[in-house]
């Protein structure tokens, strides 16, 4: 039966009762007599009864009460009713939530990951799984309420990390504290106003497989550069006036191990980095570099382009000069490569919002179709290889760029529109910029 109907029967039936109740009162008051009396006597029962209905509906609000099922009729049967529904609902919704909350923790405790969750203001320790007491060697129930850093003690990254709050980048090749050999990735996933939930995943043999890669790599590129040295020494000797059927064969296979040389160079370049977890922290002065940058851009457009460089940032960089350059390079070296004959290439050294500044190479060539943007940092990918072969590329030197801007903590910002140009940016943050010292300052 509906709620509404439920109320207006009870309704129904209680002023009916009522009615009776009172004239059968009254009949027999005035069958004795005295009427007054017995209309006194029937409403003193009357409330006697409904303090007894009251104090049975308060004992029934009390959760520990045994529900039992109700019956009578009229308005306190029908309020005993819908506290009873109510009362049923409640419980089987929150048995309901209590099934899915420990399905949930089993499934979290079950999890071949490590999972933890955090205050987000002190970052102590609220819970954590299995997996995360073996990998950052917790005790249960002792270190909850610690401060999860406290059991990273030693590494500063972690802190710094968890300070930052980085919810968008891992924190990878973390040693677990129960074991230096086992490496950790660390993920901080926003769980809820006040926590924050971090996942914890052994890469051990990931990082090891990426050794294996990285080694090999190194290994056949520096194999490679004794015999390459060795032919191309040898086609230099070659003269190709004197051997005139060979000369076209001659140049080509000079060429071909130019870009062999150029390709091993630049893999040797990344495995190098790749190696690198710092790197040296040097002043850098910006306004010599510009002029260096335009040299080459020069040098390599031979009068084809425009060549312009400002520096509005009026500040120096600190970072590793040598890396640096060869970032800014190879982007000056794409920007002319990739702008067909006419065109114009700007390089711009600003400052952005933040305090930090940025080194922009601007470029009104061919552009970058919107797909491949995402990839383009990526090892030999190239958006047209052919193009990228005639121009003496090796698909390797954006990685290189990225790679170098990660280790400054800088990041590549890349612009693009098919048959209007490119700007690739190097974005830097404010700890990276210095203010230039006026001559004659120590
Ligand atoms: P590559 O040696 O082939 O130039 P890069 O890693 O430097 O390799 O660049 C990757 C690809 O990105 C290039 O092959 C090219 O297709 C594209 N690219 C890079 N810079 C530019 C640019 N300034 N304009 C247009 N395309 C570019």
């Amino acid at each position: 039966m509906s709620v509404s109907m439920l109320l207006r029967l009870a309704w129904r039936q209680s002023l009916i009762r009522l009615l009776l109740y009172y004239a059968v009162a009254l009949g027999i008051g005035l069958l004795v007599g005295e009427p007054w009396w017995a209309l006194g006597l029937a409403t003193a029962a009357l409330a006697a009864r409904a303090y007894w209905r009251l104090y049975r509906v308060l004992r029934f609000l009390d959760w520990r009460k045994q529900l039992r099922t109700v019956d009578g009729q009229g308005l306190w049967a029908a309020l005993e009713t819908l506290i009873h529904r109510r009362q049923t609902e409640n419980r089987t919704r929150s048995r309901r939530l209590v099934r899915l909350l420990r399905a949930y923790r089993q499934a979290a405790t079950a999890m071949p990951d490590g999972a933890l969750v955090i205050h987000r203001r002190d970052g102590r320790l609220v819970w954590f799984n299995k997996t995360a007491r073996h990998l950052v060697g917790l005790r249960y129930p002792q270190s909850l309420g610690e401060p999860l850093v406290d059991f990273f003690a030693g590494n500063p990254r972690v802190r710094e990390w968890l300070a930052a709050a980085q919810t968008d980048e891992p924190l990878t090749d973390v040693a677990s504290p129960t074991d230096p050999m086992v490496r950790l990735s660390l993920r901080l996933i926003p769980y809820s106003a006040t926590q924050w939930m971090l996942v914890v995943r052994d890469v051990t043999k990931l990082m090891r497989l990426e050794q294996v890669r990285r080694d090999f790599v190194a290994n056949v590129s520096h194999e490679l550069r004794t015999p390459l040295t060795v032919v191309h020494g040898y086609l230099d000797m070659i003269e190709p006036e004197e051997h005139p059927d060979l000369a076209v064969m001659v140049e080509e296979m000079r060429r071909q191990s130019q870009r062999m040389t150029q390709l091993v160079e630049d893999l040797l370049t990344l495995s190098r980095l790749e190696a690198q977890e710092h790197l040296p922290e040097e002043p850098m002065a910006m306004a010599p570099m510009l002029v260096t940058l335009r040299r080459e851009a020069e040098a390599l457009s031979q009068g084809r382009h425009q060549v312009s460089v400002e520096d509005r940032a009026g500040c120096d960089l600190t970072g590793s000069t040598k890396e640096l350059h060869s970032a800014f390079s190879n982007l000056v070296s794409n920007a002319v490569r990739y702008t067909p004959t006419g065109g114009r290439i700007a390089v711009r050294f600003e400052r952005t919002a933040d305090g930090g500044a940025r080194l922009a190479v601007q470029d009104s060539g061919y552009g970058i179709p919107e797909q491949h943007l995402p990839r383009i940092t990526e090892r030999f990918y190239r958006v047209s290889t052919s193009r990228s072969r005639e121009s003496g590329g090796t698909g390797l030197g954006l990685s290189i760029v990225k790679h170098v801007l990660s280790l400054h903590q800088a990041r590549l910002e890349v612009e693009s529109e098919v048959g209007r140009g490119s700007t690739f940016a190097c974005v830097f943050g404010p700890a990276r910029v210095r203010m230039r010292q006026a001559p004659g300052e120590a």
